[in-house]
């Protein structure tokens, strides 16, 4: 994939983007991060392959070469503090519309951050926002992984449970068709936040809404029922002992009772 297969599959996107592709990078957060003082906001860097993927929580992303999309996305967002928060939903919901746009696949998105086809996790996204020592917001660099073909041999015993791919085999002109069109979803949805109705689209894909799920966070985990997304794409649920909670992004992971993805 190659900045010229990508660029004219832009036009018609709300922004004026930089898309920079790299063979191979550490993490594309990283690099984006690093460099984030000499660059222009709607910079966007892709790899081919990453030796570093990083997760939430200082979890790996895998990311082997030729059969994912690794793009991070400097962003200098004019949004008050509360709403960064849907940064990470706006993300998902474009990268949804990108794969059934494109591929014709059900997706569902696993509160937060990760997006589902089949059962199975095929992106997770990843949203850093850095700060001056003032306090104030100095830029976002927002990332994801959408494994697109399962890698030779299947993916690694740790994650073979968990992580999936798009298609089953590969397809002439896929990725850089797949980068374009999350660019050009993700930019409508960005340029009209806060105001757009993210719920509308975040909400039917939610996974686990009226099941039990353990909420964890913090070496603590409780028992909860999902009951939906709310305006702001909060996970409300409500806990054993009948309290609701509507949970912001941040360091809180859900799990299925028993052990499942
Ligand atoms: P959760 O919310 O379920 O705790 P997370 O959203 O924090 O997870 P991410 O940050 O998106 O997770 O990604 C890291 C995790 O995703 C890893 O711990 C691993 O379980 C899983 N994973 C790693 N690489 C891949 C991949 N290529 N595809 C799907 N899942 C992966």
């Amino acid at each position: 994939m190659t900045e010229s297969e990508i660029l004219p599959l832009l036009k018609g996107t709300p922004a004026d983007l930089r898309v920079r592709v790299v063979e191979t990078c550490d993490s594309t957060n990283s690099a984006l991060k690093r460099d984030a003082a000499t660059l222009p906001a709607d910079t966007v860097l892709i790899a081919l392959t990453q030796t570093g993927g990083r997760g939430r929580l200082g979890r790996s992303f895998y990311s082997p070469p030729g059969h994912g999309l690794y793009m991070s996305l400097l962003l200098r967002p004019k949004l008050a503090g509360d709403d960064l928060t849907l940064l990470t939903p706006a993300a998902a919901v474009a990268v949804c519309r990108a794969l059934e746009g494109l591929f014709g696949v059900k997706t569902h998105i696993k509160w937060v951050n990760d997006v589902y086809v089949r059962e199975k996790k095929v992106c997770g996204i990843l949203t850093e926002a850095v700060f001056t020592p003032q306090g104030g917001l100095s830029h976002v660099v927002l990332g994801l992984g959408v494994n697109l073909t399962p890698p030779p041999g299947g993916f690694p015993e740790e994650i073979a449970g968990i992580a999936g791919a798009v298609l089953t085999e590969a397809r002439p002109g896929a990725l850089p068709a797949l980068a374009a069109s999350v660019l050009s979803e993700f930019y409508r949805l960005y340029q009209a936040l806060p105001d757009c109705d993210l719920q509308a689209e975040y909400a039917p894909r939610l996974l686990y809404v009226g099941r039990d799920v353990l909420v964890l966070r913090g070496g603590e985990s409780r028992r909860a029922l999902v009951l939906g997304a709310d305006s702001r794409c909060r996970l409300l649920v409500r806990y054993e002992n009948g309290a609701s909670d509507a949970l912001s992004g941040g360091e809180i992971s859900l799990r299925l009772p028993g052990g499942e993805p």
